[in-house]
């Protein structure tokens, strides 16, 4: 017999922290919506590197104008130097994404990853307001520095770093009660109310859809009422679009059709199109406080990312035409799950847009589903405090046969696990 690819992985366990669990391949190649391992099997992609590979894997469109630019000698590095490519990005950005849809933003490069980017929100909603204290939803996902752990839902990541589980910062997101409580008249009252206990907040942070809390997806109506109590008290809104956002719900931002603008946005996994490390805090203009070098950092705005994001958007969003197909497949996509669930009991079709899964009462059923589906060459993920979602996240740029073939293979695996 010979050794598993992964043996060398396996043997490490003991000194490596970072190994994949659940799909034992060693990967080499990737195409699009494919990954190949070295073995030489193929692999259909429901996962899309968490969010970051919305436009697939080494999409050409991309690839050519990143070699061109290396081979040319141009620059990499650059820290707050200006450089062409970071004018060339800002240009595209301000004339594709945010004069079209009425948009006034300082863009902020915050470091390479989402958490930076919620960091930099959370400290200048503080510094903006005087105030300390931020609200955050029950199973929110915001990252996993210090700060964005604190406005994270999910106790078991927060247990050991000491973070406090029983302070008054987590309240309900939309849904939780199940249309049993009014709303926001709760929450209004206890902000009314100064010797209630609640601090008044300098900020309120939210996901349009809770991608890593089990594919909680807020009404739009929820989501613009929010947006109207923190206008009423002033309190800054910041909306987290890491996971949502760069086309995922089938719009670019995930609140576009919802009627309001938040104060703060936050972009990264797919702003770079390529899966190269970025992300952008958008800022009301008047609230942009800090210093210079009062939020630095070493690798913020990269200038290999700023290239394949301005290509990504010039390619994608210089109109309508991508985001109308990628709402044609999210339909397929949740008619197809929608089939699926609706065999099982109890199970439903959760998210929005090509951020759709099925939550399983069974919360072992989806990580089962899951290893079924990788042994017949579909990875996909799970989400949910109990990992009781199956979470579909495939690149915007999936085929629709592709599409219809993970689908395909979501309902042999279902079966095979829950009959
Ligand atoms: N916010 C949201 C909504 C996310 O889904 C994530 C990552 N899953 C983050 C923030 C943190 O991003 P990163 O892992 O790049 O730090």
């Amino acid at each position: 017999t010979t050794e598993p690819a992964t043996a060398i992985f396996d043997s490490l366990e003991s000194q490596v922290r970072s190994y994949c669990r659940s799909w034992p391949a060693v990967m080499t190649h990737s195409q699009g919506s494919t990954l190949t391992s070295e073995d030489g099997r193929e692999f259909l992609d429901f996962f899309a590197g968490a969010g970051a590979l919305n436009y697939g894997h080494n999409n050409p469109a991309l690839l050519d104008p990143l070699l061109d630019y290396l081979r040319e000698g141009r620059i990499v590095h650059s820290l707050d130097m200006h450089t062409s490519a970071k004018r060339d990005f800002l240009q595209a950005f301000s004339d594709l994404i945010l004069e079209p849809r009425d948009l006034d933003y300082k863009v902020m490069f915050p470091g390479p990853t989402g958490t930076n980017s919620v960091e930099a929100a959370l400290k200048l909603a503080r510094k903006a307001t005087g105030r300390q204290h931020v609200l955050s939803f029950t199973n929110a996902f915001h990252g996993m520095t210090l700060g964005s752990l604190a406005v994270t839902g999910n106790s078991m990541k927060r247990r050991g770093a000491g973070i406090p589980l029983t302070n008054s910062s987590k309240i309900p997101y939309d849904d939780y009660f199940n249309g049993a409580v009014d709303d926001f008249m709760w929450l209004e009252r206890v902000l009314q109310d100064s010797g209630s206990g609640v601090d008044k907040p300098a900020a309120i942070i939210v996901e349009s859809v809770q991608g890593e809390g089990g594919l909680n997806a807020a009404r739009l109506e929820w989501l613009k009422a929010l947006s109207d109590l923190c206008r009423e008290h002033d309190i800054i809104l910041i909306l987290d679009d890491v996971q949502a956002g760069c086309g995922r719900t089938g719009t670019f931002f995930s609140f576009e059709e919802a009627g309001f603008t938040p104060d703060i946005v936050c972009l990264s996994k797919s702003i770079s199109g390529f899966g190269l490390p970025m992300a952008l805090t958008l800022i009301r203009p008047d609230l942009d406080q800090f210093e210079p070098g009062e939020h630095n950092g070493t690798f913020r705005g990269h200038n290999l990312a700023f290239v394949t994001a301005r290509v990504a958007l010039e390619t994608y969003w210089a109109d309508e035409s991508f985001q109308n197909e990628v709402q044609a497949k999210a339909d397929e996509l949740r008619a197809g799950l929608t089939t699926i669930a609706e065999r099982y009991e109890g199970a439903t079709v959760r998210g929005r847009g090509l951020l759709t899964g099925i939550a399983f009462p069974d919360a072992s059923a989806a990580g089962k589903i899951a290893t079924a589906a990788y042994e017949c060459g579909l990875l996909v993920e799970t989400s949910g405090p109990e990992d009781e979602v199956l979470k579909t996240m495939p690149p915007l740029t999936i085929s629709s046969e592709e599409l219809a073939r993970g689908i395909a293979v979501l309902e042999e695996a279902t079966a095979a696990v829950l009959g």
